[in-house]
């Protein structure tokens, strides 16, 4: 099914280049190019995607975001900022945007985002099976419509990056995935043979998860081939 992408952004010139990259690529594309009219047709349901400026007209960009998520906990939604609004980036990932992006930004580094937030969608969406919010392993349990996480009771904060990579390993427990798997999969990077970056969120990542609880470990490590969420 093709999919519909919804690119709220005032500036027509942005708005006119995205809606034909992105329907080069096989998206429909619906433009708004102000936040009221960008969040009536973000709450219509028939969107699947969202990439949503932050400085509009009518409404701002944040408001949007606060008022669509009230409704969709899970439809992808894409920040474009402004250079270094660090603030934004924060306050926007709090209300729960999925990814953002400076601008300017290069078509395909957008594009990848784009894709990304898809594939990291369909996982979430495989991994619960259209219908369970709460996916467990063990003592771990992530409330994906809230992206809630906590371990033995108590709250766990992840960045979106780690969010999206515990619940990817979560989706294939019991497999053994590798770091060319994640790199493709999480990150839609082409792989080309530099994994560091992995290693480092997978450090990061079990510093939340596994240090000062109980064993077992929920992430473990194949040596040599990449990690592993066992249940039980
Ligand atoms: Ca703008």
């Amino acid at each position: 099914m093709v999919k519909r992408i919804l690119i709220v952004e005032d500036e027509f010139q942005i708005a006119k280049i995205l809606k034909l990259e992105l329907e080069y690529e096989g998206y429909e594309v619906v433009i708004a190019n102000n936040g009221k009219f960008g969040l009536e047709v973000g709450l219509q349901g028939k969107i699947d995607l969202m990439l949503l400026d932050i400085m509009l007209p009518e409404m701002n960009g944040m408001e949007v975001l606060r008022r669509v998520r009230k409704e969709n906990k899970t439809m992808p939604i894409i920040l474009l900022t402004a250079r270094n609004l660090t603030m934004d980036k924060v306050t926007g990932l709090d209300f729960g945007a999925n990814d953002y992006i400076t601008k300017p930004f290069e078509m395909e580094e957008l594009l990848a985002r784009v894709r990304a937030c898809f594939r990291q969608h369909e996982i979430l969406a495989n991994a619960t099976n259209n219908k369970d919010v709460i996916l467990t392993i063990n003592d771990l349990s992530i409330n994906v419509e809230t992206r809630e996480v906590t371990r033995a009771d108590t709250p766990i904060s992840l960045t979106p990056k780690e969010f999206d990579l515990l619940v990817y390993l979560i989706a294939h427990k019991n497999k053994i995935v590798t770091r060319e798997n994640i790199i493709k999969d999480v990150w839609d990077y082409d792989y080309e043979g530099d994994t560091n970056v992995i290693d480092v969120y997978i450090w990061h990542l079990r510093k939340k998860v596994d240090e000062g609880f109980a064993s077992p470990a929920i992430i473990q490590t194949v040596r040599g081939v990449g990690y592993i969420v066992k249940e039980g």
